[in-house]
This record gives C-alpha cells, structure tokens and sequence, in this order.
C-alpha cells in the first residue's frame, strides 16, 4: 500500500474512533450528540473527551400505579445519523437517500437537504427501535456506505396513550424529565452516569496492556406512585365525556384524593395529550389554528404557547374561584370559633346588603327563615355573608390560614401555583361576605380537596402526596412518602357537622343527582362566577364543581371535578358537575366491590318541588301530576300566589302540595300530630291523611333489623298548629325489636 494511502486510512480511521468515542459507542450521552462538535471552540473539549472519559449512560427508572401497573419505562433505541463529508461520492449518497428514506419513512428531500451539509453529524431519524435499527445495519453493510451510523439512545414508553399526561410528564430528546412527575423526580430517575477511564478503544473491544478502569452506570430507581390506574381510567372517561357534552372551553379537572393519608388516588386534566408524542398540539382547534400562521417566529410562539397550556396541569397550576364549595370551610371555621351554633337561625330575603352594595341569593324568592344547617343544604348565600361577617375578619383570615390556603400544599409535583387572596387594605367588610360564599378570590384545586378532606376526616389537614415509593431496580424500597399531617384544624365535633349537612346536600338538595341508594355520600356544590373575565360588566363564564366524599359516617375518598368554562347546559354545579362525580363514584364504588347498604329511607324517590306561582290552577295541577306530586287547593281563584312547600324543595313522591289562590280567605290550620314512639310508616300514613308532608333525617344508629324505624324526635313538636302541605321532619332509628308498630 502507498505510504500517503496508508496515512489517510489511519486519518479516516482516528476520525471515525472519535466519531464513535463522541458519538457514544460505548454509552455516551446523546446530549453530546447535539453539540456542534465540528465547531472550532468544542475541539479542545472533545479531544479530552476523547483521551479521558468515556461515559456510560444509566438507564432511567420506571414509573408503576400503586398495584404496580407500569406506566413508564426506557429501553434501548438508536438515532440514524450521516456524516456528509465522509460519503464516498454522490452516487453513494443517491442510494442512502433511496434506501434511508424507504426503510425510515423520511422524505427523500429532508434526507437529501441533511446529506447535501458541509458537515460529520446530521440526525436523520431518532428513536429507532431494535427490528428496524437491525434493517438499517443491513442496508449499511449490503451496500458499504460506512458515513451512516446507529447512535444508541434511549426512548420513554408511556404504556397507555392519553393516559395521566398531566401528571407523569414526559422526557425531551435528551431523556431529561421536563414536565409533571418525570421533572420533580428527574434526581431519583435519572440514575449515575457510569465512565471509562483510560486508554479507552474507541470501538469498544479491549486493548491489550492498556490501563482503563471501568465504574459502572447506576441504573435510576423507579416511583411507585399513590395513583390507582383503574380510578384513574374511571376519572379520564367521565370528565371526557362531560368536556364533550357540554362544550367545556377551558378544560375539566378531577381529582380522587384518600382523606386520611393524603394519597392521591386520580389526578386528571381533559383535554389533555399523549406523553409519547408530547411536542405535537393535539387540541383540534388549536392546531387549525396553527396552520393559518404562515410567519414562522409567530407560528414558533403560538405553537409553544399552545403546547405549554396542554401540558400545565390545572389541578395544581390554575387557581380558580371555588363558589359555594368553600361555605364549607366557612362553616367549619364559624362553628369551630363558636360565632354560630348548629341551630343558628338567619333569614334570607333572597339578598343582603353589605355596606353600600347587595349580594344575592342565587335564589331569587330568597330561603326565608332558615336555620344553620339548611343554610348549608341550600347553599343560601346571604345566610354564609352573615356567618362570615360574624366571623370577622381576622378569624377568617385564622381559618383560611389553617386549612392551609395561605401556603403550598406542598404536593410533590412541579409548579404548584399559590392561592390569589385579597390584600389586607382591600379586604372590606364587602370583600369578606362575597369571600364567606367562595368569591373574589382564587384557590388551586388541590388547595381545596386537601382543606375539605380537612373537614370530614375529623380535622386534620394532611398533606397529600403522589408518589407512595421509590424503589431500586431489585425493588427494594430506598424511601416511602409517610402520611404528614400539618396540625388539627378544627375538632371532630364541628367535622361531624358538617359532614352530616354535606350528606343531606346529596340527599334532598343540589347533589341529588349524585344520590344512590345505599350508599352514602356527601358532598357540596360550586357554581362561581369568573369575575375576572366579564363582558362589559356581565359575568359570562363559570366554573361548574362538586366536591363529595364517602361514606359520610367514616369518609374515606373525597372527589373534585371542576368544568371551567362549559358551553352547553343549564349552568349550575348541581345539574352539570354533580352527574359526573356521581357517576364516577358508581364506577369507583363497583370497582372496589362495595356493597350497598339499603336502609328503609332509600326505598322513596325524591323530587325537586317546581314553582307554581303564577300559573293558572289547571296548569299547576298538570306539572304536580306529572312530578308524581299530589295537590290540595286553598281559596277559589284562578290564580296559584303562592304553594307550600316552596319551591327548590325537595320531598318524598306522592307529598302533597297546598296551592294557594287567595291569602284573604282564612286559611284552615293542622294541628300536628304526635309521631315520637311510632314506626316510621305509620307516621308518614299518619301524616298523609292530615294533608301534611315529611321529610326524613337521616339515622345515626342502626340495629339489627333495618325494615324497622322509629320515630325518635319531630319538627315541628306535637300539637303545633301549621298550615297544610307544611313539612314534618322525622328523625328515627331502627329497632331490633320487630313488635314495633
Ligand atoms: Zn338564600
């Protein structure tokens, strides 16, 4: 061989063993892979590399759910890449662009523009997995075009497509957590690099004699986390759907949460994206838009723009109004502080004046006199203005601190935003009443799942988490994530309290549609007002929620959804969201194969008493028959002025209902019989007779025989005098002793 052939073999040989050494033939980074290496000031770094280190890359640990379901894990792929300036001649690079583009799915075009650069190092296509990496090895050999190479690299696999994105976050090409999970716990992840030191030979078989010294890669250790994949899956399909339904604009949040330890057992955002393709917009709408934007710096910044809102996760980033919702922190603090009793009384003329402005109900024709307790059922809101003005300002301030909404929750997640709260100068006497009922200030989802979990776990405020544990690639266990509880909030007492209103929300208010037989649930609904986004002083969007939680008499879960912004459908927490958690607790409830447990109460259907007034007494007949209502008419008129029970109510089916046409006439009064002693059918036959309506309290102690109640208390008392169609509250509990009539 001539002498120059023989020095520019051994050139092109020392170009490729650096190629390689850098490229990361025995393990290196593909982030060095990025680097222009070519570029004159990276010479100096890459000779070091070169005659020092060789790096070995660890694999990154597994992400499982709590049962140990995997949802993300690594595993080996290779990035195609071309060296230009060492391509034989044109005719070579003819067939690369032939046989690449074919065996690779890439444009000849794109492949010819890579191949016509002045460069070593051009990336044609990434992520290639081992069958089709091996195809390419072969059409390397079979054709002897050395300038392609297969740079080993590593891919994430998210398991289920569309599937917890908002929380696992995924990893950029680098393999770098840059989102959700992926990112907070890119530490424990991503493992130690390994190295060669040494006279490293750069095609990765030993050198006889040479000195190197090998320390090898620590794989990363993996996250266990709290979440539950079926509850999960169950959470993703209800809020799809209702996004669906009813046009949700900004997105729909849920969140099931265990409210003793704080583990989050689902955690969703809808739309949301797949983590396997998480630099791709997948809102439809979105990605029209896009295309119209032939600019490329504006087509780069909508298009981030659009990817960063579809990656944010709501249910710790977005601080939105709660509504109604957090009357029952309200609540919580009043009776903890003892400015009201369970028995307080208030009076809601449908608004209440604050200053120089008014609040209003959300019902019109105002709740009339209403005590503490269906204050909280009716989600009555100059009712919550007056609590929260006894309250007063510092002690409200106190319990808002306490429940934590003046702090992070702490939730192991990336970016968890902060509660937007009034300044002290600010917050008037006005500011507190609207606050009192969940408006004028803003609170993250988590924020207040953990402040009610706060509530009906018997006071104390925990601090939820979702990783449960991470463990080594043997599985043993490097650390657990304990239950931390911050302090006890408020006594078990006020939580009972208020975890029996929340039960009778479900039962005989605005959570109905959550209502199953059996089954008891509690919960509060949320229809606030976006008061930062109105139309020419008109409030035109809303955030529709429910929080429940279940079983009342010892909560164990606690559910949120929120739907930001839906379109379609009468706009109301208690027709749109409340469906949808009742419906993701059926599907909970099956899913961990929990028996209902029926008690006599359940056998009767409730409805939502309608508004008669102002319609003529035929029609007014017409709409109770159809409601399975029966009637009763005072005064002769043709006009109905007024009813009783009020409209909103509910009672059981077949009550009666008193249209009055005339309020001169006398109107005849019931005396109300005494019930306390008799079983509950007895007392409602009893009641019937007369003309009068009950309403049933829910039992604290059952016995063992559950098809017999009796009556152990009543509302109003024996002898009172009240006008027909007024509702009798029955309170009982079940006797063992089957004799009882
Ligand atoms: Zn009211």
């Amino acid at each position: 061989m001539h002498k120059n052939n023989i020095y520019k073999a051994k050139k092109r040989l020392n170009f490729i063993m650096a190629l390689i050494l850098i490229l990361g033939f025995g393990g290196i980074t593909v982030r060095l892979a990025y680097i222009p290496i070519f570029k004159p000031e990276y010479k100096t770094m890459v000779k070091k590399q070169y005659m020092k280190v060789t790096r070995i890359k660890p694999q990154r640990g597994m992400i499982y759910d709590r049962n140990m379901n995997v949802l993300a894990k690594s595993a080996s792929v290779w990035n195609v890449v071309v060296s230009p300036k060492t391509f034989k001649d044109e005719k070579q690079k003819e067939v690369a662009v032939e046989g690449l583009s074919s065996l690779l799915d890439v444009e000849k075009k794109k492949i010819a523009t890579s191949l016509k650069k002045s460069s070593y190092y051009e990336v044609i296509k990434r992520s290639v997995e081992k069958p089709l990496a091996d195809k390419v090895r072969e059409f390397k050999r079979e054709n002897g075009i050395w300038s392609i190479y297969l740079v080993p690299s590593e891919k994430r696999y998210y398991l289920r497509k569309d599937f917890l994105a908002n929380v696992l976050g995924f990893v950029g090409n680098d393999g770098e957590g840059l989102e959700g999970l992926e990112r907070y716990y890119e530490q424990d992840l991503k493992g130690f690099d390994g190295k060669v030191i040494g006279d490293t030979n750069a095609w990765g078989t030993d050198m006889p004699n040479s000195t190197q010294k090998v320390y090898d890669a620590k794989n990363g250790n993996s996250l266990v986390l709290t979440i539950d994949a079926s509850i999960q899956e169950i959470v993703e399909k209800h809020l799809k759907d209702a996004v669906k339904e009813h046009s949700v604009e900004n997105r729909a949040v849920g969140i099931v949460m265990d409210v003793h330890n704080g583990e989050i057992l689902a955690m969703a955002t809808k739309p949301d994206y797949d983590p396997n393709e998480p630099f791709k917009v997948f809102d439809e709408t979105k990605k029209a838009e896009l295309e119209k934007i032939t600019d490329q710096t504006e087509h780069a910044q909508t298009e981030l723009k659009f990817l960063q809102e579809q990656w944010r996760n709501k249910a710790v980033s977005d601080p939105y109004e709660p509504g109604s919702v957090f009357k029952i922190i309200t609540a919580a603090g009043a009776l903890a502080e003892g400015v009201i009793k369970e028995d307080s009384d208030f009076y809601c003329p449908g608004y209440i004046t604050v200053g120089d402005r008014s609040i209003n109900c959300w019902r019109p024709e105002g709740h009339g006199h209403i005590n503490f307790e269906d204050a909280l059922i009716h989600s009555c809101n100059p009712a919550f203005a007056t609590i929260g003005l006894k309250l007063g300002q510092e002690n409200f301030i106190k319990y808002f601190k306490a429940f934590g909404f003046k702090e992070l929750t702490g939730i192991d997640l990336p970016g968890e935003a902060p509660c937007i709260f009034h300044s002290p100068e600010n917050f008037s006497d006005h500011t507190l009443a609207v606050s009192s009922m969940g408006q004028t200030f803003k609170t993250t989802p988590i924020q207040l799942i953990t402040a009610v979990s706060a509530v009906v776990n018997g006071g104390k405020l925990v601090k939820p988490h979702i990783v449960k544990q991470i463990i080594d690639e043997d599985h043993n266990v490097i650390s657990s994530n304990e239950t931390v509880v911050k302090r006890q909030v408020i006594s078990k007492k006020v939580a009972q309290i208020i975890a029996d209103g929340c039960e009778k929300v479900v039962s005989e208010a605005g959570g109905r549609q959550a209502y199953r037989k059996g089954q008891k649930r509690g919960g509060k609904t949320g229809t606030a007002e976006q008061l930062d986004k109105q139309v020419h002083g008109e409030v035109v969007n809303y955030t529709l929620s429910f929080l429940a939680f279940a079983p009342t008499d010892n909560p164990q879960i606690a559910v949120l959804v929120l739907l930001d912004t839906p379109r379609i459908g009468q706009l109301w927490g208690s027709v749109i969201a409340v469906p949808v958690v009742g419906r993701i607790l059926d599907d909970i409830y099956q899913y961990v194969n929990i028996e209902p447990t029926y008690v006599t109460s359940d056998s009767v259907k409730s409805v939502c008493l309608p508004n008669l007034e102002g319609k003529t007494v035929d029609e007014a007949k017409e709409i109770l028959r159809e409601s399975n209502l029966r009637y009763n008419i005072s005064g002769e008129k043709e006009t109905v002025l007024g009813q009783l029970p009020a409209a909103g109510f509910y009672v059981p089916e077949k009550s009666i209902v008193t249209l009055y046409t005339d309020f001169d006439e006398d109107v005849s009064s019931v005396e109300v019989p005494d019930l306390v002693g008799k079983s509950l059918e007895s007392a409602k036959n009893k009641l019937n007779e007369m003309g009068l309506n009950y309403m049933q309290q829910d039992s604290k102690s059952e016995g063992s025989n559950k098809e017999h109640a009796i009556i152990t208390k009543q509302t109003p008392e024996a002898d009172t005098k009240v006008k027909p169609g007024s509702i009798i509250k029955l309170e009982f509990v079940y006797s063992s002793d089957t004799r009882i009539n």
